[in-house]
């Protein structure tokens, strides 16, 4: 027997993931504040309920998808939660996080809250490599995990149920600093005669090749030895910086993407040994 799953939202996101429990021979219980989105859906065999609190009433767990903290707020209003499992894969901060889960408890359910690493595509689709970051009720997740990952693998990093929207945020975060420096190296050959393609697949390797130095920051992070394993020191770095700030000026780029780096790395120098690595430019991000 496949647990029966209630679920809230079908929008892009909401829909991708209720395929798959259908497709799966879950029973499905759906609801969505706009009803004709859940038409296709009741023709795949999916149970459509007439508001949030008659889907909440169907099924022990409860999926909540929605656009924001405030929505789920919205929706869940007036729904009686107690005795369910509710995950919530509602993009949110870590403090909307925490503070959902001390509200979920506060009403008798337990309470998971998920980070979803992929796009609609990718749901359903393993090979595709998406996956959600649970947090929150250790329990919830250890008696659901199998429902849980139907749609896509599933990661769960702690009782914490601000640590699945940390996680997805800091990765998040991570990439958009990778899609700056590529906007950056782009816009250096933008006027030339050179391939956007061949640089595309130039730039594809090298940022791979050098994505595993996380690793060794890690390792220093840990030993608070910044200088463990260094390569390339942070004086031979900075003394490298007015080599891309020249070549941007005469190229006609702005160095407003690459600057603010450059700068903590000067900082950073001016107050520490020029033989330790990058590591240390995280300490001044801190407050
Ligand atoms: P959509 O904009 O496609 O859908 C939003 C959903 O939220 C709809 O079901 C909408 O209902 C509902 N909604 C919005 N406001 C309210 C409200 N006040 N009360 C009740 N329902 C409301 O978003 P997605 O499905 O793409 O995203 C859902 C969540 O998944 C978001 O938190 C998003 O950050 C996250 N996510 C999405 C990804 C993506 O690529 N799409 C990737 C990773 C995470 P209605 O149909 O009535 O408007």
């Amino acid at each position: 027997e496949k647990t029966p799953v209630t679920l809230l939202g079908l929008g892009a996101m909401g829909t991708a993931l209720a395929r798959t429990w259908l497709s799966a021979g879950h029973p499905l219980t759906v609801w969505n504040r706009t009803p004709a989105r859940a038409i296709a859906l009741a023709a795949e065999g999916a149970q459509v309920a007439d508001s949030a609190a008659e889907a909440v009433a169907a099924n022990r767990l409860v999926i909540v998808c929605l656009l924001d903290d405030a929505s789920v707020e919205e929706a869940l209003a007036g729904t009686d939660l107690a005795g369910r499992d509710v995950a919530n894969l509602t993009t949110s901060t870590p403090a909307q996080a925490r503070a959902r889960a001390e509200w979920a408890r506060e009403r008798g359910a337990r309470y998971l809250d998920g980070g979803i690493m992929a796009v609609p595509p990718m749901i359903g689709v393993p090979e595709a490599g998406g996956y959600v970051f649970y947090s929150g009720s250790q329990e919830l997740f250890e008696q659901h995990q199998e429902t849980l990952a139907v749609p896509a693998g599933t990661t769960y990093v702690g009782e914490d149920a601000g640590f699945a929207a940390l996680h997805d945020v800091a990765l998040l975060s991570a990439m958009y600093g990778m899609f700056a420096g590529a906007a950056h190296a782009f816009a250096l050959i933008r006027n030339e005669d050179i391939d956007p393609a061949a640089l595309a697949r130039l730039l594809a390797d090298w940022l791979a090749a050098m994505a595993p130095t996380v690793h060794q920051t890690a390792d220093q992070l840990r030993s608070g030895d910044y200088t463990k394993g260094v390569v390339s020191n942070l004086a031979m770095q900075v003394a490298g910086t007015p080599t891309f700030l020249s070549t941007a000026e005469q190229q006609g780029v702005s160095p407003e993407l690459l600057s603010p780096y450059f700068e903590l790395m000067r900082r950073r120098l001016a107050e520490s040994s020029g033989e330790e690595d990058l590591t240390g430019v995280i300490d001044l991000l801190v407050h």
